[in-house]
């Protein structure tokens, strides 16, 4: 057993009760590689923002689960090294799909975990949820629950369509299961293809997708039924166009891919809303500033000169991230 506690971590049930007073999100940035972790840790630092390293299954079996626990140390003593003297970082498990991967992590020095029930019936999600709940306060380690179904995809979660969280459900679930927080449905999506340009409208100026407004009424609903009670976004990246236009440019091919826009994101951050998942922006900042350096530089093959300045933009992207959409600069000085 590796308690989080001894790796310099800490859960999330304090941070998500200052971001709910103080009407901000703290950021939960995917994670598989050292340029990523480098570049969020960076990013974090700077800004003294609490952070989440977050992991999926995939990607904990892509890093190597003891690897990676490992890297969440030395991310906590890097932290102090950039002269964060008190870093508020966590390492979440992001969309456990059984106990026995919840308690591996719990094991491994995770400070939190989501148990993903969204697709089962909703007596078995209960029954699940609270089966990690009971196991993971033994060790005070935090757990995030999922109600209502999401569209797109994320490492082996999948779906054609999304199914908004119905707020009748909210309390009996938070209640029943004991979860510290809960992700909900409200139209956000994974990915990088957000919505279908059948969904979206088209900004007649530029031609470019215009996505459907977020159902800003679920999220409201919800937090009347469980006032001050931290709501998660999944599936919460902007897709920026810069990115996707550098990667098309360059010899990619993402066609109409879009995401949410940042100031939705914005007003979600201020609500109860404290934890903002944000995955496939950081993706494209990687893969469009590789595409441009192989396009302009074909000789190039340290991969120091392109994984090097793939990491400078991922962290110019959660530094904007922080500052811009969440507003989680300066909470964790
Ligand atoms: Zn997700």
């Amino acid at each position: 057993m590796v308690s989080y506690k001894d790796l310099g971590l800490v859960n999330t049930r304090e941070m998500f009760a200052k971001a709910i007073k103080g009407g901000y999100a703290v950021p939960a940035f995917n994670f598989n590689n050292m340029e990523q972790l480098q570049a969020i840790i960076k990013a974090a630092a700077e800004e003294k923002s609490p952070v989440i390293l977050q992991v999926s299954k995939g990607a904990r079996n892509y890093a190597n689960a003891t690897l990676l626990r490992y890297m969440a140390q030395g991310a906590v003593a890097y932290a102090k090294e950039l002269g964060w003297e008190h870093p508020q970082i966590v390492l979440h498990l992001d969309h456990g799909d059984s106990f026995e991967l919840c308690k591996d992590c719990i094991d491994n020095g995770f400070s939190s975990v989501m148990i993903d029930g969204s697709h089962l019936p909703y007596e078995e999600n209960v029954a699940l949820t609270k089966k990690v709940v009971d196991y993971a306060h033994k060790y005070d380690v935090t757990v995030e629950g999922e109600l209502g179904v999401l569209a797109g995809v994320e490492d082996e979660v999948s779906s054609d369509h999304h199914t908004y969280t119905d707020p009748e459900e909210v309390i009996d679930f938070a209640q029943r299961t004991g979860c510290d927080s809960l992700a909900i449905s409200i139209g956000t999506s994974h990915g990088a293809y957000k919505f279908t340009p059948e969904q979206c409208t088209r900004d007649p100026k530029t031609g470019k997708l215009v996505p459907p407004p977020l159902a800003f009424n679920v999220l409201d609903a919800v937090m009347e039924k469980l006032p001050g009670f931290p709501i998660v976004l999944h599936g919460s990246s902007s897709v920026p166009q810069e990115y996707v236009d550098i990667i098309n440019e360059y010899g990619g091919k993402l066609p109409d891919a879009i995401g949410i826009p940042e100031e939705e994101l914005r007003k979600a951050a201020k609500s109860a809303v404290c934890k903002i998942n944000i995955d496939s922006d950081s993706r494209l900042a990687m893969t469009a500033a590789v595409r441009k350096i192989f396009h302009d530089k074909p000789g190039e093959f340290d991969p120091r000169k392109y994984l090097g300045p793939a990491r400078d933009e991922m962290e110019r992207l959660y530094k904007h991230k922080i500052e811009k959409v969440l507003g989680s600069n300066g909470k964790a000085e």
